[in-house]
């Protein structure tokens, strides 16, 4: 069988690892220009975590991990304010640059993957999909998989729904050489907030600096200049912050996007599915989006190479055709998956006015939740409130 997996990011690159095992002849198509490194900082936990155990990769990942021992709020001239040590927990949540993740699972990875490249048009019938990509070649493949975020391009051309939902935030993140700054930041993530506003700042290897910065935003359109943008609304609010927006980068060093969810009635038509963000996106708030990306391809995976197994049969009892239908895997794949997804994006949709505070007091209640738990547990209870669940999805359906 052969799939084209449009996107190499956490999902395709994961889906591209299990189906090349399982003997599928696999490519990938990525838009970028060369691999895409650094990015921001994510904490990957749960499901995730669990598929990059069975795949080999949790001493990569322990490598290239950043320990976080605190999280704390400075005000404007940089001073503490609150703070919660983080004791508890820590194996097993793993703080890293997304590239950092991307590059473990793509150096082991066989699969061709073409840079600077993306589908055109898409057209399939009941034996195959026929693809012309944007360098003007074309593909015949039993599988097109896009795997090509929240704003995918196959989702565009394939299910002609599926407008992300606004969360009425945007979200910018580059990083800065600064060796100064980052001993002065060191191993905590320092965080600054006003009303509608966040930015928070994690010392990386090497005297680098991540940054990260999310505004409340009633309009979605994304600014002309998002660096100009980004130092109009923070550039005054003191700390280290006039000093790193006068070092920010244009697109595509800084990333700068809306805060979105990607709520899909289906996740395939025909012989193409969408897998991660594109079908999935939970958002930052729920803080689960690689993991659940991971968690997604696996399941993908995990059907597609069921389907022709003896004895498979679908959720609703079907059974597999033997003549490469993949429609019941493809079935059986989301109805594994949504209910997970739902359940995270729920969690994550209630954490929306908390990361950039809306007001003063929902400040300062956060301010005490941090001081209630450095109580004795506390840290427990909420290392243990970052994941709703969904460990159990990482079972095979084979075994
Ligand atoms: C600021 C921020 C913080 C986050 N924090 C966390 C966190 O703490 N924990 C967590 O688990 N998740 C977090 N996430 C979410 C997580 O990064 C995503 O959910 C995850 O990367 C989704 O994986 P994906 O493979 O679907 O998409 P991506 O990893 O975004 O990969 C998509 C790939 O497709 C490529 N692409 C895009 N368009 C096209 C096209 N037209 N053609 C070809 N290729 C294309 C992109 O260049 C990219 O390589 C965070 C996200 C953001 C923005």
């Amino acid at each position: 069988m052969k799939a084209l997996i449009c996107g190499a990011g956490i999902a395709g690159l994961t889906l591209g690892w299990h189906l090349e095992r399982a003997g599928w002849e696999v490519e990938v198509v990525e838009r970028a220009a060369a691999f895409r490194d650094g990015g921001y900082m994510i904490d990957f936990y749960g499901p995730g975590f669990e598929v990059a155990t069975r795949m080999g990769l949790r001493p990569r990942l322990m490598e290239v991990r950043y320990p976080v021992n605190e999280l704390s709020y400075v005000d404007r001239a940089g001073r503490q304010t609150s703070h919660l040590t983080l004791t508890s927990g820590l194996d097993q949540v793993v703080s890293l640059l997304r590239g950092d993740l991307a590059r473990a699972i793509a150096d082991d990875v066989r699969a061709p993957i073409t840079y600077g490249t993306t589908v055109e048009s898409v057209e399939q019938d009941a034996g195959g999909v026929s693809l012309r990509l944007t360098d003007g070649t074309s593909r015949d493949v039993d599988l097109l998989v896009g795997a090509d975020g929240a704003h995918s391009r196959v989702r565009g051309l394939g299910f002609g729904d599926g407008t992300p939902r606004y969360l009425g935030h945007q979200v910018a993140a580059y990083i800065v050489e600064d060796e100064e700054l980052s001993r002065r930041v060191g191993t905590r993530y320092q965080m600054l907030t006003e009303p509608g506003l966040m930015a928070g700042a994690y010392a990386l290897r090497d005297g680098r600096l991540a940054l990260l910065f999310l505004r409340r935003e009633p309009d979605p359109a994304l600014p002309a200049d998002p660096a100009a943008a980004l130092g109009r609304h923070f550039g005054h609010l003191g700390w280290i912050l006039p000093d790193v927006l006068s070092r920010c980068p244009n697109p595509p060093e800084l990333y700068y996007d809306q805060v979105t969810q990607v709520e899909l009635e289906r996740w395939h038509r025909g012989r193409v599915v969408l897998v991660g963000d594109a079908c999935q996106a939970v958002s930052l708030f729920a803080g689960h989006g690689a993991s659940m990306a991971m968690a997604a391809a696996w399941v993908l995976a995990d059907e597609l190479v069921a389907d022709g197994r003896p004895g498979t049969s679908g959720v609703h009892g079907e059974r597999p055709s033997a003549d490469g239908d993949l429609s019941v895997a493809l079935a059986r794949y989301q109805a594994r998956m949504a209910p997970r997804i739902e359940e995270v994006q729920r969690f994550g949709r209630r954490f929306v006015k908390w990361m950039a505070p809306s007001s003063r007091w929902r400040i300062g209640a956060r301010d005490l939740l941090f001081r209630l738990a450095a109580l004795p547990g506390g840290n427990r209870l909420f290392v243990n409130s970052l994941s709703p669940g969904g460990h159990n999805l990482i079972t095979s359906r084979s075994g």
